[in-house]
């Protein structure tokens, strides 16, 4: 059997970058491995799961590209399963119910508190005859589920940390479950992980004592233990966990900002993993082909937002202009898109400018209307009105010229020329480079003229020149 690897979030929170970052390398260990990735809901906390959160996971799952295999299990319809596994663990008496309140759990821990102890629960119901129990349960005093935890230590051979040992004394008796039918997360996470054939658990470090609490678990219930592998934290820029200040929410709302699921997926990798030679841009496929979890680093790795609008910026830059366009969609208004002819033409200039999509419209809006400028952005320095109308003038004179099929970057320049021998390049460059764009700052005229075309370019040259005219005779 190949390996299988399972993403297992629980919709209590918006997926997050941390977890946009395990489940993508669970996905490149089991592409690379040409294995099995699996999509576990663990919604067993019902008061806060939502559907909300489930619908956040699954649908920045589909954004990044990361493809489950078979269907979503979700550990709220698996209950009886639980149930099961829950019943044989205290019928072997390798679990029992607890029924000590909070009170006295609260008084228990501060007696090994001052004792300088590590508090922990003192095993007191495991020691309940059982029609004590049976009583009690019968009474319906309330009650939980602990596993009877074995005096070891516990030793696993973590794939990226190493060998790992854990006393396991010091956790006391865990709660694995409140009821048959409440099971808790390391119990429901062990029972799942055998049906589901999980050969390969990958998760944040911040899992790590979980480990040992499950591989006693999985022992147990006679089930074979798996291979571990623990992530490292991703810290902020100021070195503590990563927060809301640095990264956002959800990553859906990288999408929302106008990232990139290429970029994105780049980024996320080169969080703790890297390859060979240290390269920054690899594709997908490069990844799936190099990735390897001894390559990933115990070490925490940082978040770095300039690398990732970096990284976006650059395969925003090279996207084939078909699919621009399409990925640019929901950052446009609809009108735009009818102009497709106009919209290519636009690309090239404004790409180079951007780093996430959602800046495109604010760069772009003057190639789809005519923008709204004062007059005096057309004079380039200390000039005066009346020279920059002599020399749009004759701006719009020599373009008349060129054919309308001939109209582009070179033609133009050479039709200039002699302006700029006349006037000098400012003069001429600035104002039909105001003329065309509104702005202060914009592409060069010439990539300009050359995206607008002659009908246009002119159009424009005459619009600034009334401008002026109109300003002067209201004067
Ligand atoms: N539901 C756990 C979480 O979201 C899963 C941990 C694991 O992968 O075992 O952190």
């Amino acid at each position: 059997m190949g390996v299988r690897v399972r993403f297992a979030p629980s919709p209590t929170g918006f997926f997050s970058l941390g977890n946009a970052r395990t489940a993508l390398f669970n996905w490149l260990f089991a592409r690379h491995e040409g294995g099995e990735f699996l999509l576990r809901i663990e919604d067993t906390d019902k008061e806060r799961s939502t559907k909300e959160f489930e619908e956040d996971v699954i649908a920045g799952l589909r954004w990044i590209g990361l493809d489950w295999d078979g269907s979503i299990t979700r550990q709220s319809e698996r209950l009886d399963l639980y149930e099961k596994y829950l019943r044989q663990l205290v019928a072997e008496r390798k679990a029992y119910h607890c029924f000590c309140t909070e009170e006295e759990l609260e008084a228990e821990y501060q007696g090994f508190l001052s004792q300088g102890l590590i508090p922990k629960y003192s095993g007191k119901c495991s020691h309940l005859k059982e029609e004590e129990v049976q009583t009690k349960l019968k009474s319906g005093l309330p009650s939980v589920i602990r596993i009877v935890m074995p005096s070891k230590t516990a030793v696993f051979n973590d794939i990226i940390r190493g060998k790992i040992e854990f006393k396991t004394e010091l956790f006391g008796d865990i709660i694995i479950a409140k009821g048959f039918r409440s099971p808790l997360y390391n119990f429901a996470a062990v029972v799942d992980d055998f049906e589901m054939q999980v050969t390969d658990v990958i998760r944040g470090e911040d899992h790590l004592s979980n480990t040992p609490k499950q591989m006693i678990i999985q022992e147990a219930l006679g089930f074979p233990s798996v291979h571990y592998a623990h992530l490292p934290l991703i810290l902020g820029p100021d070195r503590k966990k990563l927060s809301k200040r640095y990264a956002a929410a959800s990553i859906n709302d990288f999408r929302r900002e106008g990232y990139i699921p290429e970029a994105m997926v780049n980024f996320l990798a080169l969080l703790g993993w890297h390859p060979e030679r240290d390269r920054e841009v690899l594709s997908r496929a490069e990844i799936v082909s190099e990735f390897s979890l001894k390559r990933v680093q115990k070490a925490s790795a940082v978040y770095n937002e300039e690398k990732l609008n970096w990284l976006n910026a650059n395969y925003l830059k090279n996207m084939d202009a078909n699919k621009f366009i399409e990925v640019l969609k929901p950052f446009v208004p609809g009108e735009w898109l009818l102009e497709k002819d106009l919209l290519h033409r636009a690309l090239p200039l404004v790409r180079e400018r951007i780093t996430k999509l959602s800046e495109f419209s604010g760069l772009a809006d003057y190639f789809f209307s005519v923008p709204e400028y004062a007059k005096e952005l057309l004079i380039w320095k200390e000039g005066t009105l009346e020279r920059t109308t002599e020399s749009l003038r004759e701006i719009a004179e020599s373009l008349e010229k060129i054919s309308a099929r001939q109209f582009n970057k070179e033609a133009v320049q050479s039709a200039l020329d002699p302006l700029t021998l006349k006037f000098g390049r400012g003069e001429v460059y600035w104002p039909l480079r105001a003329a065309l764009s509104g702005r202060v700052a914009s592409p060069g005229p010439l990539e300009l003229t050359e995206a607008f075309g002659k009908t246009e370019t002119l159009s424009r040259i005459m619009l600034a020149l009334e401008k002026i005219k109109s300003s002067e005779s209201m004067v």
